[in-house]
């Protein structure tokens, strides 16, 4: 097939656009059902329904534009939400690829092509939840209690859904492929020299934490040798962890103590317990486990050292998500085809959409580079000639 005749500048202009919206310095301001999520939604459905697409709105606040008739089409897209304070690029680029895509297949007659703008991909309620209910992980009930920072119900929220467009339901039936393409968000491609990511798997998370309990006690009068300090445990854990994991872990493999705390966190005062959080991020599920098991023996071994008592809680754990093979080996031949020896297959370390869509519908992802890896922040860019090669990776891809 021959590829999709997209027109890039189009995809630039309507991205320059919608970075108006909601605009704070090179930031954006679009948190879902704020008054610019619904503007730049309701604006992205008149650019549908202009280009010849039907325009469907789901009770969650999806925004679809599909080519008429009924036949299966494969979908693409992304969100258009933001972080509080987001970037130009994150989630919207793949809607505007996706519209882009949707509108020259329309125009030439070719593939059966579809956009997507999920609804609160970034987490004002909670998280993906606009592609959870979509994909049926989670009710519309269940969804419709979840409350924001504010104490706002998602189910009083979504009630802006009716200012976006008509309203309607989308079954996931009607697709036959989802394809996100999306900035990476991390520094790979870029180190690498790289234009564009195939992904073959959605990381994994496993988090515990792990408590350990001495003897609080007088930090003047308590001799060292008869402490059973909880942070002199901690210490000694944090060091020997990284020597734990080496044996098991790859150059992606992630792992994160970001939250610690000591009880009762007094200067004058010997430790009594101390609790610090293990993340850890993986594309296998077996290497995670093997992870877990590794840092629980290590808290059990330097509890037994120490005298002291070691409690354990699991916390998130999301098993990775592999991305079908036929689509991949599709978008790694688009790839290979606009940017030669220019790509690679790599796993994405964010959630994405895609990981909800995989349970109903055979999907992939496509990365661009992020400048200096940085996302969720105004400072977030991708160079201008990455974004027009991942619009022409997936026109070739997917005509
Ligand atoms: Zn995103």
């Amino acid at each position: 097939m021959p590829p999709i005749p997209v027109n890039p500048d189009r995809l630039l202009a309507e991205l320059d656009h919608l970075r108006t919206i909601g605009a704070v310095g090179t930031g954006v301001a679009r948190i879902a059902f704020s008054a610019e999520d619904i503007t730049a939604r309701r604006w992205l459905a008149e650019r549908m329904a202009a280009a010849g697409l039907e325009v469907t709105v789901d009770a969650c606040g999806n925004l679809f534009g599909l080519p008429p008739g009924d036949a299966p089409c494969l979908l693409v897209g992304s969100h258009s939400d933001t972080q509080p304070l987001g970037g130009w690029l994150d989630g919207i680029y793949g809607v505007v690829c996706g519209l882009e895509l949707a509108r020259a297949a329309l125009e030439t007659g070719g593939s059966r092509i579809a956009v997507v703008s999920f609804q609160d991909e970034e987490g004002r309620f909670g998280g993906l939840g606009g592609s959870a209910v979509w994909a049926g992980r989670m009710t519309l009930a269940e969804a419709d209690e979840t409350v924001d920072a504010e104490g706002v119900r998602f189910g009083d929220a979504r009630q802006a859904a009716a200012q976006i467009g008509p309203m309607g339901d989308m079954p996931p039936a009607r697709f036959s492929a989802y394809v996100e393409p999306h900035i990476e968000q991390g520094p790979g491609l870029e180190a690498a020299g790289l234009a564009l990511g195939v992904v073959e798997a959605i990381v994994g998370v496993r988090r515990w934490s792990f408590t350990f309990t001495g003897q609080a006690n007088h930090a003047g009068t308590t001799p060292m040798a008869l402490r059973r300090d909880a942070v002199q445990a901690l210490g000694q854990y944090i060091h020997e962890l990284n020597g734990v994991f080496a044996p098991l872990v790859t150059e992606r493999t992630v792992w994160t103590l970001g939250r610690i705390t000591v009880d009762p966190n007094a200067p004058s005062i010997v430790p009594g317990a101390a609790t610090v959080s293990v993340q850890m991020r993986d594309a296998e599920a077996a290497r995670l486990d093997a992870m877990r098991d590794a840092a629980l023996e290590l808290a059990q071994r330097v509890a037994a050292q120490r005298g002291l008592q070691l409690a354990t809680e699991e916390g998130l754990k999301l098993d990775p998500v592999r991305m079908d093979e036929a689509l991949v080996d599709r978008l790694a031949a688009g790839a290979e085809a606009v940017a030669p020896g220019r790509w690679q297959r790599l796993p994405s370390g964010a959630l994405h959409d895609a990981c909800n869509v995989s349970a109903v519908v055979p999907s992939a992802m496509l990365f661009v580079p992020s400048i200096g890896g940085i996302s969720h922040n105004p400072a977030e860019d991708t160079a201008r000639a990455d974004l027009r090669t991942g619009l022409l990776a997936l026109a070739s891809a997917l005509g």
